[in-house]
């Protein structure tokens, strides 16, 4: 696979009107030199996407004439005119999304007058169940165009409704809607529904799309909402009949006949525990545990069984398609996912410089992916605001910085290409030629975006902790927030530090093969298995436990003996802590206990609070990436960052990177606005100290040394 590809959204939805979701425009030779000037390699929400109404959608998208979009060219031809260009272009399968979208015809309905509204009095709907059932058939293909047989319900009766058959439903039985449409509403006559994976008649129409979208060209599959119904739990969802036939199927495995013809939604309902139970996760709700963790197991088994039969329909079609999954900000449910991916997608709220910043999820999730490529998508929060802040011309510099940001973190931007938005008219357009002059600094020198992480630190996510403490109410949970605030802390100090996961010994690695930092931290890590407790025991550097410690085992049953490590232990979780109290004196009460375990980092600086500071080992060089965080919001500006020093400590930097011999004369500095330039060290007492005499946003110091390595 291509080192550091990098990645742009590329959907096409109109500027100044509202589009309804997944009805994308078609594509012309413009876009395909827009994504060129972006030094872009792969599309990400860039065709084949309207299977979510029809299979006639989609086949119209892929070689047709959408029924939206008379003027615009078939995905097909895109697809082949990116590929002339050396750029791939990824389908999506919206696994979470079924629509039904108002028409009005004329009256033989023999002709589609208008598609997105219909006549008052005289309702008519175009989606999953019209399609299903053939209804207008002079207009649109039907089922029995794609499928041999209509279809029948577990009990072998025909199924009537598709829609009805397959949307998720809540405890009380209502079907449950997909939220993010939901504000569509207002502009078009749309429902939409959310849709359940553990229904093997939602799956196989899934697959249907996954061979149309592979016979049409795309070169990738984006799968979205992959954890799904239950990555929308919030919603309610979980509760219909395909989810507790599935439940009672794993109960009766794990705890015998007894379960056979169990009853969860009466249980809960008789114990008077209904949805804040289990959107909390209640641990007292009947067989809560259980029905958390089967969660887990059925998105695992869904997902799979779509990314197999998708790498087989390539194989078949002697063609190799790339799997992307899109995991949102990575909530527990995505971690067994990863190794059947091949692209992480994070979907997430960006924080704006200066008081914050993204560092947490595209660390952690490097730390999943490994040498996966991750990119992430600002969300269509986020895509609102910048279009708004767009008709004021504010908003190169911010991607520009949240280019540099992920690039910093080995990971990528994506960028918003006509981004869907929550709210108000029009989608996100960046500006192509600002951004371009970032774009194809990274293009240039992808060399910079790999290698090892310089790291004092390892900083624990323990997935057991964060699985068993994440509920909706108090998301993301007790670990993952004691875990992102402990992350900002580090990077706040300049610290260097690495992340390290304890996995479940079935999806992940249960403890990590290699560790040599200086110090171990583990923030409000609940729940160990056995063999990770073992591994505790076995750490010889210093270990720094923060908030509440190993009162749980890897089931989620409290332990009867509490474990009782040689550590230093900071009952106050500064963590969870970090976002709202002041943060000026969390920060110094955490450097002050951390310096008792690190008196001396590997790494110190003059750097302002906010700027990114990160170390990286390559074959014969180290790259330093620098970026400024001193924005300013009004003005979409920064404050260049002047006179930096950086002091390497050389003992340190030998004993980690195993380097001798480093010729620190060769210290040059990368940036976008002026290439190259030869910078200054000295070599003093405490270490090797380098001097930029200015950055913009962002730059990269290369250190080249002699081949000498131990
Ligand atoms: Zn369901």
């Amino acid at each position: 696979m291509n080192p550091h590809p990098l990645f742009s959204m590329c959907s096409l939805y109109p500027k100044d009107e509202r589009m309804i979701c997944a009805c994308f425009l078609g594509k012309d030779s413009k876009i395909v030199e827009d994504m060129k000037k972006l030094s872009v390699d792969y599309l990400m929400w860039a065709s084949l996407v309207s299977g979510a109404i029809s299979l006639q959608d989609l086949e119209q998208e892929a070689g047709g004439r959408r029924v939206w979009d008379k003027k615009g060219r078939d995905d097909t031809s895109f697809i082949k005119e990116c590929n002339q260009e050396g750029i791939k272009v990824f389908s999506v399968l919206f696994t979470a999304q079924g629509y039904e979208i108002g028409i009005t015809t004329d009256k033989k309905e023999e002709k589609l007058v208008e598609f997105g509204r219909t006549l008052k009095g005289k309702e008519k709907y175009w989606g999953l169940s019209e399609f299903y059932q053939n209804k207008y058939p002079k207009i649109f293909k039907g089922w029995k165009d794609y499928f041999d047989q209509p279809l029948l319900d577990e009990k072998k009766r025909p199924i009537k409704d598709f829609l009805k058959e397959t949307t998720c439903y809540n405890l009380k039985g209502e079907p449950c809607h997909a939220l993010w449409t939901q504000e569509t509403n207002k502009y078009f006559d749309l429902k939409t529904f959310l849709m359940c994976q553990n229904s093997p008649h939602w799956q196989n129409y899934l697959k249907k799309i996954i061979e149309m979208q592979i016979d049409a060209g795309c070169d990738g599959i984006l799968f979205d909402e992959t954890g799904s119904p239950f990555d929308w739990g919030i919603m309610g969802s979980g509760f219909c009949k395909h989810c507790m036939n599935k439940f009672r199927e794993y109960l009766v495995g794990k705890y015998g006949e007894r379960f056979q013809n169990f009853d969860y939604k009466k249980t809960l309902k008789k114990r008077g525990q209904g949805f804040g139970a289990i959107i909390t996760y209640f641990r007292d709700a009947p067989l809560g545990l259980d029905f958390k963790n089967w969660q887990k197991l059925a998105i695992r088994d869904n997902f799979k069984e779509l990314v197999d039969y998708a790498r087989q329909y390539s194989q078949k079609k002697s063609k190799e398609v790339l799997i992307a999954g899109n995991f949102a900000e990575v909530t527990p449910f995505y971690f067994p996912l990863v190794d059947l991916i091949d692209i992480f997608n994070l979907e997430m709220m960006f924080e704006m410089p200066p008081n914050n910043r993204n560092t947490s999820l595209y660390r952690l999730s490097k730390a999943l992916a490994k040498e996966k490529p991750v990119t992430a998508v600002p969300t269509i929060f986020n895509t609102a605001n910048l279009r708004e802040r767009s008709k004021y011309n504010l908003t190169t510099n911010l991607e520009r910085y949240f280019i540099a940001e992920a690039a910093a973190n080995l990971a990528n931007y994506q960028i918003p290409y006509s981004g869907f938005t929550i709210e108000g008219k029009g989608a996100y357009y960046p500006q192509v030629e600002e951004l371009a002059l970032y774009q194809s600094f990274i293009a240039k020198h992808k060399e910079f975006y790999q290698g090892e992480p310089l790291a004092d630190v390892s900083l624990v996510c323990s997935y057991y902790s964060y699985f068993w403490s994440f509920n909706w109410i108090n998301y993301p949970g007790r670990h993952m927030k004691s875990f992102l605030g402990i992350e900002k802390l580090l990077s706040h100090l300049f610290i260097p530090h690495k992340i390290i996961i304890l996995g479940d010994d079935k999806y992940l690695e249960e403890v990590p093969k290699e560790i040599s930092r200086k110090v171990l931290i583990l923030p409000n890590i609940e729940y160990l298995s056995k063999g990770q407790i073992e591994w505790l025991n076995r750490y010889s550097a210093k270990i720094l436990i923060i908030g509440r410690f190993a009162i749980f085992n890897e089931r989620g049953e409290e332990r009867k003996k509490r474990l009782s490590l040689e550590a230093l232990y900071l009952k106050d979780d500064l963590g969870s802590k970090y976002e709202w109290s002041a943060r000026k004196s969390i920060t110094e009460e955490f450097a002050k206990r951390l310096k008792e375990l690190l008196p001396c980092p590997s790494i110190s600086t003059n750097l302002p609070p906010g700027s990114i500071l990160s170390i990286y080992k390559h074959s014969t060089q180290i790259t330093i990436h620098i970026v400024n965080g001193q924005y300013i919001e009004k003005e979409d500006s920064f404050e260049p960052l002047k006179d930096i020093s950086i002091t390497l400590k050389e003992g340190e930097i030998n004993l980690q990177f195993k380097i001798c011999n480093l010729k620190w004369s060769k210290a040059t500095l990368f940036t976008p606005e002026k290439g190259r330039e030869e910078l200054t060290s000295s070599k003093e007492e405490e270490g090797i100290s380098l001097f930029i005499p200015e950055i913009t946003l962002y730059g990269v110091v290369k250190i080249e040394f002699k081949q000498t390595t131990l």
